[in-house]
């Protein structure tokens, strides 16, 4: 849990508060943007809640916290919140939450489909949240992105027979998966289409699914730059392939990203090219 005397001088005034153990996952600022900010190099509270709503959303986000920096005093309403995972997105699609320190807090996703659903990277393990999925009909695929957004799946497959996808060159850190998607070439599964995407990762993979993106730690939108993103940085196999993986997203359309980490958007699809484009561009690519 939080510990208020390290809570960080960049809080405003009142219950809520972040303290110096933040790893500045950004999972607080993308469940309840307007209530968590930047602080330098953490997040902090830039608003205190003042509906139900709002309230409700800290509460997620406190939950959610990979790493228990959130805090707050008052407790009330935190054993309703923890019902609420997973938290609804749009058309079937939701994000599950509860992140993992094991994945530095990597946001999953969850897909209602007829046809089975699906869970996209992992949440931590979490009996609650293990309850509502199974209501909502179980899982029948988790896709994992890549090699460090594995977290807990090993526990919600078990619990649901699930099958676990992964790209044969990041298997290695998930051996039991049912299926491993080799080459560079799209792989089809009813609906769904797995984009191989090396870079990040040698065997990163991102998932389309009709205008959803699940882009693990391809690309992202930064909300302080304005404009699509994708870390040199904190890239670990190659940047010059994963400039290529990112132009290969020009040939798909889409409208939402949804990203493990970095905050997730919404745009017409023209925008989102015009956004890759110009990302590119800062890379002559
Ligand atoms: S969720 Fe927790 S660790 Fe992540 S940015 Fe917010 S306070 Fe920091």
């Amino acid at each position: 849990m939080a510990d208020i005397k390290k809570r960080l001088p960049c809080n405003v005034p009142g219950d809520f508060f972040v303290d110096a153990s933040c790893i500045d996952c950004d999972i607080c600022r993308e469940i309840a943007p307007d209530i968590f900010g930047e602080g330098k190099g953490s997040a902090c509270v830039v608003k205190q809640p003042n509906t139900q709503e709002e309230r409700e959303k800290t509460l997620m986000a406190l939950l959610s916290c990979p790493v228990g920096a959130i805090g707050t005093k008052r407790k009330e309403g935190v054993r309703d919140v923890i019902g609420k995972f997973p938290i609804k997105v749009e058309d079937g699609v939701y994000r599950c939450g509860l992140s993992s320190k094991k994945s530095y807090g990597a946001m999953s996703y969850f897909i209602l489909h007829p046809d089975g659903n699906w869970m996209i990277d992992s949440p931590r393990e979490n009996a609650h949240l293990l309850k509502n999925i199974a209501s909502l009909g179980g899982i029948k695929y988790i896709f994992l992105t890549h090699e460090d957004d594995i977290a807990d799946a090993e526990f919600y497959a078990k619990a649901f027979k699930a099958k676990v996808i992964i790209h044969e060159r990041d298997a290695h850190a998930y051996k039991y998966a049912d299926i491993k998607v080799s080459g560079e070439d799209p792989v089809n599964i009813g609906d769904f289409t797995l984009i191989p995407t090396p870079g990040h990762t040698a065997g990163h993979m991102v998932l389309l699914y009709k205008k959803f993106l699940f882009c693990g730690d391809h690309i992202w939108y930064s909300p302080a730059k304005k404009r699509l993103w994708a870390s040199k940085e904190y890239c670990w196999y190659s940047w010059s392939e994963q400039l290529k993986s990112i132009k290969k997203l020009l040939d798909f359309r889409f409208e939402w990203i949804l990203p493990g980490h970095g905050r997730s958007v919404k745009m017409d699809e023209e925008t989102i090219k015009k956004y890759i484009e110009e990302f590119l561009a800062m890379y002559n690519f």
